[in-house]
């Protein structure tokens, strides 16, 4: 891709509306744009990275045995009458009439829909379990939509629902995506702790809030030490295994947050040392709701002893638009963002320090080519601006490599490889440039 036919709005000042990192490093690395409170546009960049983690939640999701599929964004009020939520969800849902008068709802979650389509398709226990999920934009009109795509109003969430026919199979389920969520979110190079949760009016045991530690979080929690430690499961885990042993070693050590944190049992469990009071991002949750929708929506499967029975669900959400600043948050300096490689819009930024020059426009189509043969995705700056003001937009952006291109070095044989997190530079030929992107 080359910059000077892209659209890469950089802002060289802070803008003044952003109070943390992330937010300040999104606008100013051109990534979105405010279109109004809390309602974002995603601007090419940005939306490289979206689609990235995108991807990683959704090979996380099929490896899980989850399905994907997609619904609308537009509810009708009468499904959420159904299960009694639409009088008490509050200001946060957005209510919509069409020119029938009809009233809509832009969805802030799924449960009531997903339920809807489960007891229209799904009638017996041979097709149990069953998990399926969705990436889709929610609305919810946060009272103060703020930090950027943090909370936002218009936000990417995926949803996954799980259904099964007893409380034991749910658990299970609920177990997969536990493991899937710390597999996840470890390849977006992020540490996420899952860490009990407020359960609302069921009760029991079985939500999880997955956090990454970050000062500028809008939750407090409380942890053991030891969950910092805890090395992630690898990609060869067995979900069709038994997850408890893997479940009981995240879950043993002491980690909630606010809601139902005890300090009283905090204090008893960890040794002071090891106490860690921070704050934190709510990046996914996770939960078990029973029969909740399949009670008042009838959604009911028959069991191998033909008897029918309310099936059993769960919910697991992932904010992947919050996710960008939860990333961010924990990779930037004071240069810019440091992506890590995952989730980097592209590999590779190619600088051409003086472009028209014949020896270096043809040095850096060559090098372009063979990044593209290798696979590598490449953004080349073939501006005409100066060496400095390059130089600075690649480390705002963040690509994990620079590869620098000018005619003295072409004189002595060398282009410059810079790797963004270290900071570390090379000067080295062509070639061997090549062979270490490979
Ligand atoms: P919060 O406590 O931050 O308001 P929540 O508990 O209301 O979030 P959930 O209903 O659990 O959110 O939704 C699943 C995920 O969606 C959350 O874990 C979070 O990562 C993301 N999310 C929720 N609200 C927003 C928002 N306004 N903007 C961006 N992401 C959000
Ligand atoms: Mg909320
Ligand atoms: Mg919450
Ligand atoms: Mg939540």
């Amino acid at each position: 891709m080359r910059l000077s036919h892209y659209l890469l709005p950089t802002l060289k000042e802070n803008p003044a509306e952003a109070q943390i990192a992330s937010h300040r490093l999104m606008l100013r690395a051109g990534l979105i744009r405010q279109e109004a409170a809390g309602i974002y546009a995603w601007l090419p960049l940005g939306l490289r990275v979206l689609r990235n983690i995108e991807r990683i939640v959704r090979e996380a999701m099929d490896r899980a045995g989850a399905v994907e599929l997609l619904m609308p964004t537009l509810q009708l009020a009468e499904l959420w009458r159904e299960s009694g939520r639409y009088d008490v969800y509050g200001p946060e849902m957005l209510r919509i009439r069409d020119r029938h008068e009809r009233e809509l709802l832009y969805g802030p979650t799924n449960e009531e829909m997903v339920t809807e389509i489960f007891r229209a398709c799904v009638h017996s226990w041979r097709n149990l379990p069953l998990t399926l999920y969705q990436v889709q934009w929610k609305f919810r009109d946060e009272q103060r939509p703020r930090f950027g795509v943090m909370r936002g109003r218009e936000f990417l969430m995926k949803d996954a629902y799980s259904f099964d026919l007893d409380e034991a199979a749910a658990r299970r389920s609920y177990q997969r995506m536990f493991v899937a969520y710390l597999r996840m979110f470890a390849r977006m190079g992020l540490r996420a702790i899952p860490m009990r949760a407020e359960t609302g009016p069921i009760g029991g045991d079985l939500s999880h809030e997955f956090i990454v530690l970050a000062q500028t979080g809008e939750s407090a929690v409380y942890c053991d030490q030891a969950l910092l430690q805890l090395p992630v499961p690898g990609e060869d885990v067995d979900y069709a295994g038994d997850l408890s042993p893997l479940i009981a070693q995240w879950t043993g050590p002491y980690a909630a947050t606010e809601d139902v944190h005890d300090a009283a049992r905090f204090e008893h469990e960890v040794p002071e040392t090891r106490r860690v009071l921070a704050r934190g991002i709510e990046v996914g949750q996770i939960f078990y709701y029973g029969t909740k929708y399949a009670l008042p929506m009838k959604a009911h499967v028959t069991g191998p002893d033909g008897a029918e029975r309310p099936v059993h669900g769960g919910c697991y959400g992932v904010g992947v638009s919050r996710l960008l600043g939860a990333i961010i948050e924990a990779g930037h300096d004071g240069q810019g963002i440091v992506w890590p490689e995952a989730v980097a819009p592209y590999r590779v930024g190619l600088v051409n320090l003086k472009i028209g020059d014949a020896r270096t426009d043809a040095a850096c189509a060559m090098l372009q080519e063979r990044l593209a043969q290798a696979g590598t995705e490449v953004l080349y700056d073939d501006t005409d601006e100066r060496p400095g003001a390059k130089f600075a937009r690649m480390d705002l952006i963040g690509l994990p490599w620079q590869l620098i291109v000018g005619p003295r070095g072409l004189e002595a044989g060398t282009v410059e490889l810079k790797h963004r997190a270290s900071g570390e530079r090379r000067e080295l030929t062509a070639e061997a440039a090549l062979q270490t992107l490979a």
